[in-house]
């Protein structure tokens, strides 16, 4: 009776413990599959972050808004270059005149010696043209070169009726303030076979500024024997005056081209012709270019 009891006292709790642990039941609890959909994110707004801090604690945080994705620049078309002598004042002296003035005016500012204010010059030994008038027909073509170059331009003269001395073209380069001022010249000797072009340039003590003047001669002579075939005269086609009114009255940087012989057969019957002196102005811009950009090609700019 006992052992009978026992073995329902037995019976009720085996069936007590599989009632209130069904994990440890045999085919082991598995728990029913869910259909539960996976959380869609949804996107912050781009600028505004928001992070939840252990302390459950919302923290927003405002991002910096981002510039616009750069837009391509449009290419750039070519920037307008300027004229190469652009900004630059150059003084030209159509030496002589057609009367010339034997009135004298000092050498220079502290000389007591006195010179001829302006003579007429040379003249053409087969032609007979006057030297004033080749000088100024150059000088002419000279000034409309350089000023399509972009140069400001002081003529002493414009015509061969003037009466303007020698140490007055100088005043007015000074007044001008030039950046480089040339005188052109021809020249005339007794020996008619003496022909070729050279150069004139102050002394050092007749100018401040020999280095450079003697620099723009170097230049100019060589580009003005290239465009003309003419041959440069004299030791480097160079020679140094002191004697010149039209140079010591001058406190900016002067040259002088003796640009042939007009004593010379041959070079009168070039020196005087229209398209050859278009040549001589050529060359004498190509020089003046290359004076004041060393880079420039020989035969650089235009024309
Ligand atoms: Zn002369």
């Amino acid at each position: 009776m006992m052992k009978k009891r026992w073995l329902v006292v037995l019976l009720a709790l085996t069936l007590l413990l599989a009632c209130t642990n069904p994990q440890t039941a045999e085919g082991a609890f598995t728990p029913a599959p869910t259909d539960t959909p996976a959380p869609t994110e949804t996107p912050e707004p781009e600028e505004i972050v928001v992070i939840e801090t252990p302390d459950n604690e919302t923290v927003v945080y405002e991002t910096p808004t981002l510039p616009p994705p750069p837009t391509p620049s449009p290419t750039p078309g070519p920037t307008p270059v300027p004229p190469p002598l652009a900004g630059l004042v150059i003084g030209i002296d159509a030496g002589h005149q057609s009367h010339g003035d034997l009135e004298k005016e000092p050498n220079a500012p502290d000389s007591d010696e006195m010179k001829a204010r302006c003579s007429s010059g040379t003249r053409g030994i087969a032609t007979g043209i006057y030297e004033y008038e080749v000088n100024l027909a150059v000088a002419l073509k000279l000034q409309s070169i350089l000023e399509e170059a972009g140069a400001t331009v002081v003529m002493t003269r414009t015509e061969n009726d003037v009466n303007i001395s020698n140490r007055e073209r100088a005043e007015l380069f000074n007044e001008y303030g030039v950046d480089l001022a040339i005188r052109l010249h021809c020249n005339g000797t007794n020996d008619t076979s003496v022909r070729g072009a050279f150069m004139l340039v102050p002394t050092k003590e007749h100018t401040s500024f020999y280095n450079e003047n003697v620099r723009a001669a170097t230049a100019i002579l060589d580009s003005y024997c290239k465009a003309t075939g003419l041959s440069a005269r004299k030791h480097n086609g160079i020679t140094y005056r002191s004697d010149q009114t039209g140079f010591n009255w001058c406190t900016q940087p002067i040259v002088c081209i003796e640009m042939g012989h007009l004593s010379n057969e041959t070079e009168d019957l070039l020196l005087t012709k229209d398209t050859f002196q278009d040549k001589m102005a050529v060359g004498i811009y190509r020089g003046i270019l290359a004076y004041f950009d060393p880079d420039s090609t020989a035969e650089g700019g235009n024309p």
